[in-house]
C-alpha cells in the first residue's frame, strides 16, 4: 500500500484527487494522511467527500475515512465498472474537479457510462463547466478519448445547485499529446455572465476586457443566466489552431466589476505575451492523461506549485518520470519521455 503526505508540496485537494485517479487504475491501494493540511479549513469537504465517494463505487473500492472533515483516508481498489452514476455533491462544491477525478477510470472501463453530475460548475479555483468542455477535453479528444458534455443549469457558490451530464465512451488506450506552438487564432470570445444580479456588472464586464486586450466588440458577449441564487463569471476565450485557454474571473461581494474585469484581462495577456500554448491551469491537469498515454510533451509557462506537486504523486504511482525545462525566457517544456 502507498502511503502518501497530503500536506507535501502545495498541501491541497489535488494530492488526493489524483491519487485516487490512479489508485483506481493502477489497482494500488493507498493511505493519505494530513489531507489537505495546507488549507484553512484542512481535510475533506463535500467536494473531496464526493470525490472519494464516486471512485469507490466506480472503482467498487474498500475505503476507511470517508467523513467530513477527516485527515486521513485508505482507499483499496477493485474492478472498475461502467454504468450510469449520479454524483450530488450537495454543496456548491466544485462537480469538475469530481468529474475530472474519476474520468480516466471511466476511460478504461469496458463499456459506457452516463453521468449526471449536482453542485457547483463555476468555481473558483476550480475548472469551470466551460473550461472543461472547451479547453480541456477537446486535449482529450484529440488523444482518442470520446467524452461528451452538456450543461443543464450552472451552478455557483454559495447556492450551488448547477447540473449537467457526461457521456464517456471507453477509450482504453490514449494517444500522445505533442503540444508545442498555440497555432494561429482563430477566434476571441469575452462572455460575462450575472446570475440575479444587475445586468450592466456583466456589460462592465465585457467593456473593460474589450478596451484592456484592444479586441473588437463583436468579442464581448454579456449574458443574463437563471441559476439558484447570484453569480458573476467573466471567461476570456482564445480559440487558437492546436489549444483553446479560457481565463476566468468570478465576481464576489466584496470585488468591483473593474477588479474582475481587471484581474482576468491581466492574466489573458500574461498567456498571450508568453507565447506558450499551454497556460498554467491546463498544465496541471494534463500531467495525468500524459502520463496515462506514457509518453508526450507540451510548452508552458514556469510550472506553478500544482504541476510540481502533481507531478510527485503520478511519480509515486506509476513507473515513469517528468522532465521540466526551461527552454527560454518564461516558456518551459514538461515531457515524458518514451
Ligand atoms: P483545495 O486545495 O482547497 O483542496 P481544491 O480541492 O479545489 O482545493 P486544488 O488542489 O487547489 O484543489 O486544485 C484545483 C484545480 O483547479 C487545479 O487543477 C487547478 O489547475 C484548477 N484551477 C484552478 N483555477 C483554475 C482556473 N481559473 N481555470 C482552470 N482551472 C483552474
Amino acid at each position: 500500500m502507498l502511503i502518501l503526505d497530503g500536506s507535501y508540496g502545495e498541501g491541497g485537494g489535488q494530492i488526493l484527487r489524483t491519487s485516487l485517479t490512479l489508485s483506481m487504475i493502477t489497482g494500488e491501494p493507498f493511505r493519505i494522511e494530513r489531507i489537505r493540511a495546507k488549507r484553512r479549513k484542512p481535510g475533506l469537504l463535500r467536494q473531496h467527500l464526493t470525490a472519494v465517494r464516486a471512485a469507490a463505487r466506480i472503482a467498487n473500492a474498500r475505503v476507511k475515512g470517508d467523513e467530513p472533515g477527516s485527515t486521513a483516508l485508505t482507499f483499496e481498489p477493485g474492478v472498475i465498472t461502467a454504468g450510469d452514476y449520479d454524483i450530488a455533491i450537495g454543496t456548491a462544491g466544485s462537480t469538475t474537479l469530481v468529474f475530472q477525478t474519476v474520468l480516466p477510470a471511466l476511460l478504461r472501463a469496458d463499456a459506457p457510462s452516463r453521468l449526471k453530475l449536482s453542485g457547483g460548475t463555476h468555481n473558483p479555483s476550480a475548472p469551470t463547466f466551460d473550461y472543461l468542455a472547451r479547453a480541456y477535453l477537446p486535449l482529450l479528444h484529440r488523444m482518442g478519448a470520446s467524452v461528451e458534455v452538456k450543461l443543464h443549469r450552472p451552478g455557483f457558490y454559495p447556492a450551488g445547485g448547477g447540473t449537467w451530464s457526461a457521456t464517456v465512451q471507453p477509450s482504453p488506450l490514449l494517444e500522445p499529446l505533442m503540444l508545442h506552438e498555440a497555432g494561429p487564432v482563430n477566434a476571441r470570445r469575452i462572455t460575462a455572465d450575472v446570475a440575479n444580479l444587475p445586468f450592466e456588472i456583466a456589460e462592465r464586464e465585457a467593456a473593460i476586457v474589450t478596451r484592456m486586450l484592444s479586441w473588437p466588440q463583436s468579442a464581448a458577449h454579456a449574458r443574463d443566466v437563471g441559476a439558484d441564487g447570484h453569480g458573476n463569471v467573466l471567461a476570456i476565450e482564445i480559440v487558437q489552431a492546436n489549444i483553446t485557454e479560457i481565463f476566468t474571473g468570478f465576481g464576489s461581494r466584496d470585488l468591483s466589476a473593474e477588479a474582475v474585469a481587471d484581474a482576468t484581462a491581466r492574466e489573458a495577456r500574461a498567456y498571450i505575451a508568453a507565447s506558450v500554448p499551454v497556460g498554467p491551469h491546463l498544465a496541471d491537469q494534463l500531467l495525468l492523461p500524459l502520463a496515462l498515454a506514457g509518453t508526450g510533451s507540451f510548452v508552458t509557462v514556469a510550472p506553478t506549485m500544482h504541476t510540481r506537486t502533481n507531478i510527485e504523486v503520478i511519480e509515486k504511482f506509476l513507473p515513469l518520470s517528468f522532465s521540466v525545462d526551461e527552454i527560454g525566457s518564461g516558456r518551459w517544456r514538461i515531457a515524458l519521455a518514451e
